[in-house]
Parts: structure tokens; sequence; C-alpha cells
């Protein structure tokens, strides 16, 4: 343990992200890092608890409770309070291929479950583990690894998000040869067209890490959409095992009056085209702009927020995001106790440049769409909304009553659908003859990963429906451990 009393002399501290006014004009990451020894302080705040409930990664009330790869918080936070930067990275990637990853975009369900939380900040897990990969990848620490021998066999992936990437990275050095497909133009899955670049850098984070697993052997064949580009039984008969990591990419549509106006387009069709845009100012395919526009997001999760941010970076006229859920609480109610996700008011960074630019948080609780109008050419000009109640019905389900008298209607000439996903996409699935659970998801059990077809794995969001980068990985590494065990007879993956 590092400093004994450095939870009692510490306050948390963490680095003051970009101001939102600076930001808004640029893609650039939004988030800072704290000076060295600041971070050895932050590092010395960790108690070295009995039990560290921060890398147990349990589900409780269907959510996660401390980290879901454990990682190994504690160690790493007293190899950085004694400055041993590379020793601490070691015990980084013992649990986590990609902690830049995580530590840019992982809500960090280990800061909720973290003891010091029970009665004072949690330790600032999130941002040392960032800062220890980071310091890795500036010091030049983090090289390509060979496999020490290869096996012979051959594995393909389907689906390079962040479930295909680590389970790619754990099978090669395992020694198989690793194939990824992946339909887009470039490999990452969300991380490369969901999540923003403001918050998540593509060439200088995710592509320098694509870059390191080919260097160690992992081939990527992009622009091929399985079951259409290239038939299942050619995957089926010539590679020894396949790993769907397909990801829960249906959108949920919101089929009310006036949907096919002109103007109402599904979040992540925004996303995409507009983060390809970044990457390369001539590719303006499907570029949606939201420049000039009052704009309405109906959704007012993760999705919303990066529609929000890239909303205010188009320079639109004005930004409301609609949310159908009360505003959480403040602080934990008494049904939410520690070590549970604490379901609390947050603001995430779009809220807080909506704030800083028009005045206010945009979100509006409570509240759904009832029609779209449109004008006279066909496109969406104003979303009808109303106020609801959540009431129980006569079988004991909430429902949202509408409640009379609180109708609006908004301004919209650009209307963004983020109300999350309804399961993967089933053409495929239907190819390989898989067999579904009763959310359309892969039928494979945590853990073993194995689907009704012997030498076909699923893992991530089309096996757990849609869910966290961070979940993704601790399939990813699963499901490469039971993909090894399947071709060996046993395994030595962790
Ligand atoms: C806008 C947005 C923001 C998010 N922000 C966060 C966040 O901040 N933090 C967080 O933890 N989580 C976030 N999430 C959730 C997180 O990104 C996902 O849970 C995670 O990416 C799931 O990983 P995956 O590998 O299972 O699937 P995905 O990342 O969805 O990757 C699946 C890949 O499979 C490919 N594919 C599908 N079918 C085929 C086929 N037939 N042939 C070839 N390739 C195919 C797809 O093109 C895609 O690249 C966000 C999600 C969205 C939509
Ligand atoms: S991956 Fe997420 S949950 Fe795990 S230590 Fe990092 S921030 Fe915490």
């Amino acid at each position: 343990m590092g400093k004994p009393t450095g939870f009692i002399e510490y306050l948390r501290e963490l680095p003051s992200d970009r101001p939102p006014l600076e930001r808004i004009h640029d893609w650039d990451e939004i988030h800072e890092h704290l000076p060295e020894d600041k971070l050895r302080t932050q590092g010395a705040r960790c108690m070295d608890c009995g039990i560290p409930f921060c890398h147990s990664g349990t589900l409780i009330s269907g959510m996660a409770s401390g980290c879901p790869i454990n990682n190994l918080i504690p160690e790493w936070n007293d190899l950085v309070y004694r400055g041993l930067w590379e020793d601490a990275l070691d015990r980084l990637h013992k649990t986590n291929n990609f902690p830049e990853f995580t530590g840019r975009v992982c809500p960090a369900p280990c800061e909720g479950s973290c003891v010091l939380g029970i009665n004072n900040p949690p330790v600032t897990i999130k941002n040392i583990e960032c800062s220890i990969v980071d310091k890795g990848w500036d010091e030049g620490w983090i090289k390509p690894i060979l496999p020490t021998r290869r096996t012979g066999k051959k594995v393909a992936i389907i689906g390079s998000g962040p479930a295909g990437l680590s389970a790619a990275a754990q099978l090669n050095q395992a020694g198989h040869w690793v194939t990824v497909f992946e339909r887009s133009d470039r490999p990452g899955g969300l991380l490369m067209y969901g999540i923003p670049n403001m918050k998540l850098e593509k060439e200088s984070v995710v592509l320098r890490r694509i870059k390191l697993l080919e260097d160690e052997g992992v081939t990527f064949q992009c622009n091929t959409e399985v079951g259409k580009d290239l038939p299942t039984e050619t995957l089926l008969k010539e590679y020894d095992a396949i790993v769907l990591c397909t990801g829960a990419t249906k959108p949920r549509d919101l089929p009310l009056e006036g949907r096919d106006l002109k103007g109402i387009h599904f979040a992540m069709d925004f996303l995409t085209a507009n983060t390809k845009a970044v990457m390369n100012p001539d590719d303006h395919a499907n570029f949606i702009s939201a420049k000039g526009k009052d704009v309405v997001i109906i959704g007012g999760g993760d999705t919303g927020t990066d529609c929000a941010g890239t909303s205010i970076r188009h320079n639109c006229k004005s930004l409301v995001q609609l949310e159908i859920l009360p505003k959480p609480p403040m602080t934990r109610d008494a049904n939410n106790p520690w070590p549970e996700w604490p379901k609390v008011y947050r603001v995430d960074y779009g809220q807080e440049e909506a704030a800083a630019t028009f005045g206010d948080d945009p979100r509006g609780y409570l509240t759904t769409a009832t029609r779209f109008e449109g004008d006279e050419n066909g496109h969406v000009k104003a979303v009808h909304t109303v106020q609801v109640d959540w009431q129980k019905n006569d079988k004991g389900q909430f429902i949202p009553a509408h409640v009379p008298g609180s109708e609006q209607v908004l301004p919209a000439q650009l209307v963004l659908l983020a109300m999350g996903f309804l399961g993967p996409e089933q053409p495929l699935l239907d190819a390989i003859g898989v067999e579904r659970d009763a959310r359309s998801n892969v039928k494979a059990e945590h853990g073993n990963y194995t689907t009704s077809i012997p030498g076909v794995f699923a893992a991530g969001d089309c096996r757990r429906g849609q869910s966290l980068v961070v979940w993704a990985f601790n399939e990813g590494r699963g499901v490469a451990r039971e993909c090894d065990r399947y071709l060996m007879g046993s395994t030595d993956l962790p």
C-alpha cells in the first residue's frame, strides 16, 4: 500500500476538461491530464481496503458494480503512488487489452463501488488508468508482442468493435491466425463510428492500437460484409472457429405520425457520417448537417449526448433533448445503496456544452414526442410533445400516461432518434443458422459463449444486447479463452 493516510490527507482531484466554449470549435478530445505529482497524490488516496469492491465486477440489480474486467486497481494505484509507471502499465495490461479506450469512455462502475466512496468522493480510478496507458504510449513502452508459437489454427472474427478486438488480441497471443472481417471501411466498430472524436480520437488512439494488433499478426479485412460480400459457407469451411462480434446495431424507431418526413434520422446515421467527414473532409457522403437548425434529440442517454455535442459543433440554432424518464436524484436514493452503480443526475460533456452555448441543460425530462409536423416540402418543421406521468396499470406495469394540458410544439428542422437499440441485425445470424434468445440476441451463455453450432462463438453486444465497451472487453477476452479451449483441448488464456 502507498500512503496509509493518503485518503485522509488528499481530496479527489480531476483535470478540468477544456472549456466548453473553446472546445466546441474543434473535434479534438475534451480531456486534459493532471501533472504527474498530482496523479501520484490521487493514487495515494487508494486505501488498500480488505475487500476491494472496485475490481470485483459483479452485477447488482442488473447494473455493474466494480470493474467488469477485474482490473487490478489497488495494485496499480499503489504503483503510481510510488512512481513505478511501467510496472503499473504491466499490471493494467494483465486484465485490459486496451486501457486507453476504457480510460476515455468507460462510465467507471469501479468508482461507484470504491470503498472510499461510502463517505467520501471515490478514487479517480478511470483518470489514473488513462494516465498510465497514455504515459506508456508516450514513453514507447507499448510495443508489438509476437506470439511465441503458432498453432496453425485459423479463427475468423466477424465485427471489429471492442469485443472483436479484444478477442482478436487474445486469440493471436494464443498463437492462432486471426482474421477480423469488418463491413465498414475502417475497423473499431462503435469505437470508430459511434463514440465521436471529442471523446475518443480515431487516428491517434483507435487506429494506433489497430496498427499494433496488425504488427502482432492480426489481419483486418474491412469493406467485407459477411453474408453478403463473403458467403458464410466459405468461412465455415476455411476456418477452424468463428467468433460472432457483430454488435447490437438495430435502432429503436419511433413510428409516430410524420415519421417519414425528411430531416428525421437515426442517431447512428448522423454520427457515422459525421466521423467520416471529420476524418476525411472530402468524404461527405450521407453527411447530415445540423448547421443553423433547431435540433430535437429524442433520447437522453449516451448516444443522445454524442448527438448534442456533434450538433453544437455544427453550429445548430437551438437544441432540445427529450427524455421520457424522470430526472434522477442528485445523490443516491435509499434503494440504490453503495456499492451499486449510483443512479444519480449527471451532466455529460454534450449537456455541459449546450448549457454553455444556450444557457441551460437541454434535457427535458418526463417528456415524449406525440407527432412530427412537416412543411409543404415534406420536411419536418416541428415536434409535438407532451409530459408524462408514470402510472401503474392494472397488470402492475408502469406506463407513461400523458398529462392533459402539457402539450408543446418545438420547432425542429432536424430530429435525431437516439432511443437505444433492439438487438443484432438478423440476416447474418439467419444465414449461419445460430439460435437466438427471446430478445433476438445470439443464444450463448455468458462465460462459455458457445452458440448452437459447434465451433461458432458469440460475444459482446450481439450476445448481451447494447451495453458498454468494458463489457465488450469482458466478453471478448472470455470468448477467446473458450475458443482456444475448443481448438486446443485446454487453455492458458485468462
Ligand atoms: C453512439 C454511442 C455511444 C456510445 N458511447 C459509449 C461510451 O461512451 N462508453 C461505453 O462504455 N459504451 C458506449 N457505447 C456502447 C458501446 O460502444 C458498445 O456497447 C460496444 O461498442 C459493443 O461492442 P461490440 O464489439 O459488441 O459491437 P460494436 O462496437 O457494435 O461492433 C460491431 C461491429 O460488427 C460489424 N458488423 C456487423 N455485422 C457485420 C457483418 N455481417 N460483417 C462484417 N462486420 C459486421 C459492425 O460494422 C461493427 O463494426 C456507445 C454506443 C453508441 C451507439
Ligand atoms: S475499465 Fe472501467 S470499470 Fe474498469 S477500472 Fe477502468 S474505468 Fe473502472
